[in-house]
């Protein structure tokens, strides 16, 4: 299981990298980016005012 964000709804409003406890969220070219540092806790996905933010069953898929 991992958290990833999807790029083509991602808008970049970066309301999603303060929220992570892991520091695992950053922004790359204009959009987020999660990296290896997500634990899968979940606590950014609804956070997120475009639901850009999902859960899926594939490991790593970014
Ligand atoms: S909160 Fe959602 S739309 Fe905003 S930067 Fe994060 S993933 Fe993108
Ligand atoms: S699931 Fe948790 S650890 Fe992963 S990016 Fe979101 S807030 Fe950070």
């Amino acid at each position: 299981m991992s958290v990833i964000v999807k790029p083509d709804i991602c808008t970049g409003c970066e309301t999603c990298v303060q929220s992570c406890p892991f520091d695992a969220i950053v922004m790359k070219d204009g959009k987020a980016y999660i990296n290896e540092y997500c634990t899968a806790c979940k606590a950014c996905i609804s956070l997120c005012p475009e639901g850009a933010i999902i859960e899926t069953e594939e490991s790593a898929q970014r």
